[in-house]
C-alpha cells in the first residue's frame, strides 16, 4: 500500500545499488575503443568456419558448423565485442550451444583485459524453437487466438527456461506489432488487430520471460526484447519495411499501449523499427527513441537497433550520405546497441566520430553503462554460461503439455454446418492437401531456421495432422493423397478419385512457411493450386472439413461455401497436429476465437473498428463490412446464453470506476469455455469515434446448464482516446455498450 517497502523490493534496489557501483568502476577502467566495442552486436555468420575459405559461411558448404578463431581474436579480444546473435542456416542443440558458448565466452572472459562477457541473443518468438528439441509452441498470432492471457505467461517461462538452457539469455521478443494489415509477412508475429488483446497477451509473455520481479539473474529468466517501437506492422503496401503513413495520434492510440504495458512490467530491452514512419526512419528519430520512449515512457533499459538498420540509413532510405552519417545520426537519436550485423566499419567510424568530436564520450558512456548493467543483471559475469544439465526440464514431456494445450485453445472453429463436427471415429476419411503431412506448415518460419523450412527434419518424431489423425482414428479409416502442393495441382485426380472410398473429405490448406522478406505476397487469396483442389473436391459431393493452418488469413471465398466445416490455427507448433485431431474428432471443445478479421475479398481489408464512413455500401445501405469471419469469432460444441446486462450507474463520472455485468449459461451439452467480450462504442466524439473498441475480455468455463454473471470494472481511462493534440482524452457524452448481442447505454458526465 505504499507504506512498505517489501523484502523483496529492498533487496532488488540494494542488488541495483551494488550493480550501478559496479558498472561505474568498470567503465572507468575503460578505453574508447573497448567501450565502442560495447555497442556493437555482431552475427554469427562472421564467426562460422569457412571450410573453403572463399566460401559462405551458410549452406552445405559451411558445414559442419565451427568458431573461426581468427573472427573470435578479432572481434571479441581486439574490438572489445559486445554482443552476437542469431543461428547459422540451422538452429543448434543445447549441447552445441554450450560447445559454442564456451568457447565464446572464454574468448570474452578470459583472454580480454576487463573480462566483459558476451551478451547473445535469438528470435524465441514462438518458444526457443531455433534450438534443435524445443518446444516448439504456437506462434503469437496462434497464443492470441487463445484470449488466454495464462498461456501467453507460461509460453513466456517455457521460452525462457529454454532460452536459458541455450545459454542464449537474450530474447528478440515478444513482436508488440498490432497485427493490423494481413497481407503483412509477419503478422503472424503478432497479438493479432486489437490493442486490448495485444497489450495483454504480451505483458503476460514478458511477465514470463523476465519473472514477476523482473529478476533476470535467475538462471531460468531472460531479458526480453520488446519491437519493434514503433507502428512497424501498419505498411501501406503490406510488405515488409515499406513506408508506414500513419498520423501520430493515431500511432499512439494503437502502437504504444503495448510498449507502455510492458516497459511498465519492467522489460529491460527494446528493438526499433526498422522501417520509416511518415517519411522519417525510426533509427535517425531522436523524437522517438530519446523524447517519447526514453523520456515519456520512462525506458531505463537498453534501446537496440534491428538488422543493418544504422547503415541502412546511408544505403536504403537516402537520409544520410554515407555510413559515417548515418552512425552520428543514430546515436544522436538515442540508439545503444547496433546490431551491425557483420564487420567492424561501425566500430571504427564510431571511434573516430567521437576522436573528431562530432559524438561525446559522455554520450558513448550513457550507452554502455546500461549495457554493462544490463550483463550484470542477467548474472553473465558470474555465469558467463551454464552446462544445459542444469535445464532437466528442456524439451520435456511437461513443457509439451503446455504447448498441446496452447495448440489445442488456439483452434478456432470457423463453421459446422448441421453439426458435422466432432466427427465420429468410426468415419473413413480422406486427408488431403499441402499442409497435411509437413510439419512446417504446423510450425512456420523461425523454427529451426530463419525460414522454418528443417522442421521435417528436426520434429520428426512430432506428428503432422495426417499422423495425429491416423493415431486418433486407425491408419486403416484414413486414406491419403496430397492432392496438390502449395503451387502445383497434380494429384487432384488421384484425391478427387480417393473420395469415392470415403464418408468425409478432411482438406488441409494453408501456407509453406516463411518470415519477414521471403514472406511477401501479391495476393491475399491462397493460392490458385489449392482452390483447384478445394474446387475439384467440393464437386464430389461428399462432405469436407477444413483443416487452415496458416500465419495470415488467405482468403477462401471461391470455395467456402462447399466446406461442411471449418477449423484454423494460426501456427500451432509441434503439438499442432495432436491439437487439430483432438478437435476434429470430439476430444476437446474448441474455444479459440479469431484474434483479427478474416476478410473476404483482396480490397475488403477493414479491420473490427472500423467508423461510420467505412460502412455505406453500393447498395446504398449500410453493411460494408462483411468479412468472411468477424474479429472475435469463434464456435464450439456448447452453446452460450447471454442475459443480463448490466451497467451499475447510467450516469459516470470521471472519476467513477465503470462497472458492467453479463449472464452467460452454458445451453449445451458438453462441458466449455467462452470469451465473453464487452464492446464500447463513444458515440460522438472530436476525433470521429470507431463503431466499436474492445474494453474488456475474459475467458470462463461452464458446466451444461452451469451460469455465471461475468463483471468487468473499468475507468474512464479505458474508454479514452488520443485527440489530434496526441493527448488521451474524452469528452461527455452518450457510450453504447455491447456484449454479444446484448446492448447498454451509459452517459459520461465531466
Ligand atoms: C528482424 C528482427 C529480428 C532480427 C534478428 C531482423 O531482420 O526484423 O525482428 O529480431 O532480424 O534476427
Amino acid at each position: 500500500m505504499g507504506f512498505f517497502v517489501s523484502a523483496r523490493e529492498k533487496t532488488i534496489s540494494a542488488k541495483e545499488k551494488e550493480i550501478d557501483a559496479k558498472v561505474e568502476s568498470l567503465l572507468k577502467k575503460m578505453t574508447l575503443k573497448e567501450k565502442v566495442g560495447q555497442m556493437a552486436q555482431i552475427d554469427i555468420a562472421t564467426f562460422i568456419k569457412r571450410v573453403d575459405p572463399k566460401g559462405p559461411s551458410w549452406g552445405p558448404q559451411a558445414e559442419p558448423h565451427t568458431l573461426d578463431k581468427d573472427s573470435l581474436q578479432k572481434y571479441i579480444v581486439d574490438y572489445g565485442l559486445s554482443s552476437m546473435f542469431n543461428i547459422g542456416t540451422h538452429g543448434y542443440t543445447v549441447e552445441e550451444w554450450f560447445e559454442f558458448m564456451k568457447i565464446i565466452q572464454d574468448y570474452a572472459v578470459n583472454k580480454t583485459r576487463l573480462g566483459i562477457p558476451i551478451l547473445y541473443g535469438i528470435d524465441a518468438i514462438h518458444g526457443a524453437a531455433l534450438t534443435i528439441g524445443s518446444t516448439v509452441l504456437p506462434h503469437q498470432l496462434g497464443l492470441a487466438s487463445t484470449w488466454n492471457p495464462s498461456l501467453a505467461e507460461k509460453a513466456g517461462e517455457i521460452t525462457a527456461y529454454e532460452m536459458r538452457a541455450s545459454n542464449c539469455p537474450l530474447n528478440f521478443g515478444p513482436g508488440l506489432d498490432l497485427g493490423k494489415h494481413p497481407l503483412w509477412s509477419r503478422l503472424d508475429e503478432t497479438f493479432g488487430e486489437d490493442v486490448l488483446l495485444s497489450s495483454t497477451m504480451a505483458k503476460q509473455e514478458v511477465v514470463g520471460q523476465e519473472g514477476f520481479d523482473n529478476d533476470i539473474s535467475d538462471k531460468t529468466k531472460i531479458t526480453t526484447n520488446l519491437k519493434h517501437f514503433i507502428a512497424y506492422s501498419f505498411p501501406f503496401s503490406g510488405k515488409d519495411r515499406t513506408q508506414v503513413w500513419i498520423p501520430e495520434y493515431y500511432v499512439r492510440e494503437y502502437f504504444m499501449p503495448a510498449f507502455k504495458e510492458c516497459i511498465d512490467a519492467g522489460a529491460h530491452t527494446v528493438i526499433l523499427n526498422s522501417g520509416e514512419i511518415n517519411g522519417i526512419p525510426l533509427h535517425s528519430s531522436k523524437y522517438w527513441i530519446t523524447d517519447v520512449l526514453r523520456g515519456e515512457l520512462g525506458f531505463k533499459g537498453v534501446i537496440m537497433s534491428d538488422w543493418r538498420d544504422i547503415e541502412k540509413l546511408w544505403y536504403f532510405h537516402h537520409i544520410a550520405s554515407s555510413y559515417k552519417e548515418a552512425i552520428k545520426i543514430a546515436i544522436d537519436a538515442g540508439i545503444d546497441l547496433n546490431m551491425v550485423p557483420y564487420d567492424n566499419q561501425f566500430m571504427d567510424l564510431l571511434i573516430q566520430l567521437v576522436n573528431e568530436g562530432k559524438i561525446s564520450e559522455a554520450r558513448i558512456d550513457g550507452s554502455v553503462r546500461r549495457i554493462l548493467k544490463l550483463k550484470y543483471e542477467l548474472g553473465l559475469f558470474e555465469h558467463p554460461y551454464r552446462d544445459p544439465k542444469e535445464y532437466p526440464d528442456f524439451g520435456s514431456e511437461k513443457f509439451s503439455r503446455i504447448s498441446k494445450q496452447s495448440a489445442l485453445e488456439s483452434i478456432i472453429l470457423l463453421k459446422n454446418s448441421n453439426n458435422i463436427l466432432p466427427l465420429s471415429r468410426n468415419s473413413k476419411v480422406l486427408v488431403t492437401g499441402p499442409t497435411a503431412n509437413t510439419m512446417q506448415a504446423l510450425d512456420g518460419g523461425w523454427t529451426y531456421s530463419w525460414q522454418g523450412v528443417l522442421g521435417d527434419e528436426y520434429a520428426k518424431d512430432k506428428n503432422t495432422i495426417l499422423r495425429s489423425i491416423q493415431n486418433k482414428i486407425g491408419k486403416d479409416n484414413v486414406v491419403y493423397i496430397k492432392g496438390a502442393g502449395f503451387n502445383d495441382a497434380n494429384e487432384i485426380e488421384k484425391a478427387v478419385k480417393a473420395s469415392k472410398e470415403v464418408d468425409v473429405i478432411i482438406l488441409c490448406l494453408g501456407e509453406a512457411p516463411y518470415a519477414e522478406t521471403p514472406g511477401y505476397i501479391e495476393d491475399l487469396y491462397i493460392t490458385d493450386a489449392q482452390v483447384d483442389l478445394a474446387k475439384a473436391l467440393v464437386a464430389t459431393g461428399k462432405p469436407i472439413i477444413l483443416v487452415l493452418s496458416e500465419g495470415r488469413p488467405r482468403l477462401i471465398n471461391k470455395f467456402e461455401a462447399g466446406m461442411k466445416g471449418i477449423v484454423l490455427s494460426f501456427l500451432p507448433g509441434n503439438e499442432g497436429g495432436d491439437a487439430f485431431a483432438d478437435v476434429i474428432f470430439g476430444d476437446f471443445n474448441p474455444n479459440g476465437k479469431l484474434p483479427v478479421t478474416y476478410p473476404k475479398y483482396p480490397n475488403d481489408l477493414m479491420n473490427y473498428d472500423y467508423k461510420f464512413c467505412d460502412l455505406p455500401d453500393h447498395n446504398w445501405g449500410f453493411n460494408a463490412y462483411q468479412p468472411q469471419f468477424a474479429f472475435g469469432f469463434g464456435l464450439g460444441y456448447s452453446s452460450f446464453e447471454y442475459s443480463n446486462l448490466k451497467i451499475r450507474k447510467d450516469t459516470i463520472h470521471m472519476d467513477d470506476n465503470i462497472e458492467i455485468s453479463v449472464d452467460i449459461k452454458n445451453t449445451g451439452k458438453v462441458e466449455g469455455q467462452e470469451v465473453v467480450q464487452l464492446y464500447i462504442r463513444d458515440v460522438f466524439a472530436n476525433l470521429t469515434p470507431p463503431m466499436r473498441r474492445l474494453r474488456g475480455f475474459e475467458k470462463v468455463g461452464l458446466k451444461p446448464g452451469e451460469q455465471k454473471t461475468i463483471t468487468f470494472k473499468l475507468t474512464v481511462d479505458n474508454i479514452k482516446y488520443v485527440g489530434t493534440d496526441n493527448k488521451w482524452t474524452t469528452e461527455e457524452g452518450d457510450f453504447e455498450v455491447y456484449i454479444e448481442k446484448l446492448k447498454g447505454f451509459f452517459y459520461l458526465k465531466k
